[in-house]
């Protein structure tokens, strides 16, 4: 999992609080469970109880209990989550919060002392919140227990052998909303087709996070319901240093972002 020094001092943090919820989001095939079982791997530690619910478990880790959801045997997300909750886990992974009940699971097991992942469907960290908000989680409880979101994407990689110069670069910054200025003498590549790369232009993947840490400021503006103002690198800006060095087009940033 590549992440920038910064990225990676507040990612640590936060996977090693004793509480909270951490939330890792992204549209399917973003990589969102690689990223979760990465981090369930580093905690799993003989005197930590990990518990998960999934739906499916996509992988199975020695040491760690993986409950499988049988919702046609009435073992929903939220039923099992109770049950788990008798056995006292420190840290708990819900495959996906998809519904209030869930959510309400998710946060009365951080307020109660356990460390919560799981993941969530939306466009990015703060459609992330919005849509916990929508699901009946209060902003104030959200502000209790939230430690970060983690927002990714797997941008395909341009193949080196047949990229090339983007002569469309200008009318592509401008539908991703850039200032043209700010990219002054970046040169921007396109994918070719060459035999390398079966003709698609591009070879294997990148994955671009954003990270939002929920410090102490940041806890009161969403405790306030305030606007949170970006203080944080945002998906595009991550997935543009990857175009600025060449790695990846703006035609694959235009379609995933
Ligand atoms: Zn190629």
């Amino acid at each position: 999992m590549y992440l920038s020094e910064e990225n990676k001092r507040i990612f640590y943090k936060a996977i090693n609080q004793n509480n909270g919820i951490i939330i890792v989001n992204g549209p399917t095939g973003s990589g969102k469970s690689s990223t979760l079982y990465s981090i369930l791997k580093y905690k799993n530690k003989e005197e930590v109880n990990i518990s998960t619910v999934e739906d499916p478990i996509e992988y199975q880790i020695e040491g760690i209990n993986q409950v499988q959801c049988k919702n046609e045997l009435g073992l929903d997300f939220a039923t099992i989550l109770r049950a788990l909750l008798r056995q006292d886990p420190d840290i708990l992974m819900i495959g996906e919060i998809r519904d209030k009940e869930t959510a309400e699971i998710a946060v009365k097991a951080s307020l109660t002392g356990h460390l919560v992942f799981s993941t969530l469907h939306s466009n990015d960290s703060l459609g992330c919140i919005n849509r916990l908000v929508n699901l009946g989680i209060d902003s104030y409880l959200l502000s209790l227990v939230l430690q970060m979101i983690v927002s990714q994407r797997l941008l395909r990689k341009l193949c080196p052998y047949c990229k090339k110069e983007d002569q469309n670069y200008r009318e592509k910054l401008k539908s991703l909303n850039l200032p043209e200025e700010k990219y002054g003498d970046v040169k921007f590549y396109a994918s070719g087709a060459c035999e390398k790369c079966m003709n698609t232009g591009y070879i294997g993947r990148i994955p671009v996070f954003e990270i939002i840490y929920f410090d102490e400021s940041l806890k009161n503006i969403l405790a306030q319901k305030k606007e949170i103002k970006q203080n944080f690198k945002t998906l595009l800006e991550n997935a543009m240093d990857n175009a600025k060095e060449g790695l990846t087009s703006l035609d694959e940033i235009m379609r995933q972002l």
